[in-house]
């Protein structure tokens, strides 16, 4: 349930609701809106909002009211205004658009310092980089792990921007979080609850991927774990799900952007990449997810997509990633929104080994 504090109360009185929730075996989250604070009481099983009458009357109280949903921290019923996720200057959530990109799989310094260096010059504000891989294979690349992070740790270094990686198994944390800015939790582990507790836990800023056959409620239930844990930053991030077409690797959501624009405060970004899986696709479904009401793109770049070691098909060379940057430009231009310049270089004179 949430109880909502009248807009005249004091820190004392928000303090002593705080206290009394607490002492009633529940959990406690606090949302301080511009006008007013909300306080999240969250049971464990039990219905929370069993409890609302010991709290009408507590002072500085205005009203409680049940949350319908399920997910109950991640729904905009909970917090009406959307949450903002700070990325190198961009406030993900608000009117200016994010751009992720980077290669699917750290390979090489080269590779990775090639990428970087002109993901940034199109445009990008955050780089992206697998060090640990999913694959559907063992014999697969896997990904170069510890190696690959120092890589990605020279890549911030030399251009300035916050890195997104994917974590698999909660002993990977640890590690990840010296080198990573953002916390990836890949499709196949969108209900890998003990991962979600970790995260949580962590603090760690989180992009949170949907599940390829999972709902959108089973996606906000997902939210709602890493949430549980008081760990805020979280982006939605649309992949691309299963269906009975078989003319591209997924089928887009498209309806999920604004079905989660509408159900939470979370940013939501979309990956044309994965949902697409063949390159010649993903810039216009990059424009459509913006014109949709997506905060932010994660796109697949690679010097040389014929050599990538994952994900080749869907990766974008970098001149068609400066394309596509120029025209969702436009298409966010044209709903009121914008694409954020990316911060300078670090450094300019960068040496590629
Ligand atoms: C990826 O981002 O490279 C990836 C494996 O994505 P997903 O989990 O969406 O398949
Ligand atoms: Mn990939």
């Amino acid at each position: 349930m949430m109880i909502i504090m009248r807009t005249d109360a004091s820190e004392a009185e928000i303090a002593a609701v705080v206290e009394r929730v607490r002492n009633n075996g529940l959990r406690a989250h606090i949302s301080t809106g511009e006008e007013r604070t909300v306080i999240g009481a969250i049971g464990d099983g039990r219905s929370a909002y069993g409890f609302k009458d010991q709290f009408m009357l507590l002072p500085g109280v205005d009203r409680v009211v049940p949350i319908s949903r399920p997910y109950k921290l991640a729904s905009r019923e909970f917090r009406p205004e959307n949450s903002i996720f700070p990325l190198n200057g961009v406030s993900v959530g608000n009117k200016e658009i994010a751009i992720i990109a980077g290669p699917c799989s750290v390979e090489s310094r080269s590779q990775l310092m090639e990428t970087a260096l002109a993901v940034r010059e199109a445009g990008a504000h955050a780089l992206r980089g697998g060090v640990y891989k999913p694959r559907t294979s063992p014999y697969s690349f896997q990904g170069l792990g510890e190696a690959g992070l120092e890589i990605l740790a020279e890549a911030r270094q030399t251009t300035g921007m916050p890195i997104v990686s994917e974590v698999m198994r909660e002993e990977q944390i640890p590690l990840l979080i010296k080198y990573v800015d953002v916390l990836q939790i890949g499709a196949r582990n969108m209900q890998n609850f003990a991962l979600l507790h970790a995260v949580g836990e962590s603090q760690h800023p989180v992009l949170l991927k949907r599940g390829m056959m999972a709902t959108v409620e089973e996606l906000l239930m997902a939210a709602e774990y890493i949430l549980s844990h008081g760990n805020q930053r979280i982006m939605l991030c649309e992949r691309g799900i299963r269906t009975f077409e078989t003319s591209t690797r997924n089928t887009t959501d498209i309806n999920a952007i604004p079905v989660l624009k509408d159900l939470t405060h979370l940013p939501v970004i979309l990956d044309p990449s994965h949902s697409t899986g063949n390159w010649n696709y993903v810039t216009a479904i990059a424009r459509a997810g913006v014109a949709a009401g997506a905060d932010g793109l994660i796109v697949e770049v690679h010097p040389q997509p014929e050599a990538a070691l994952s994900d080749g098909s869907q990766s974008l060379k970098p001149e068609r990633f400066a394309e596509l940057v120029k025209q969702v430009k436009a298409v966010a231009q044209a709903i009121g929104r914008d694409v954020a310049p990316a911060p300078a270089l670090n450094s300019s004179s960068v040496k590629i080994a």
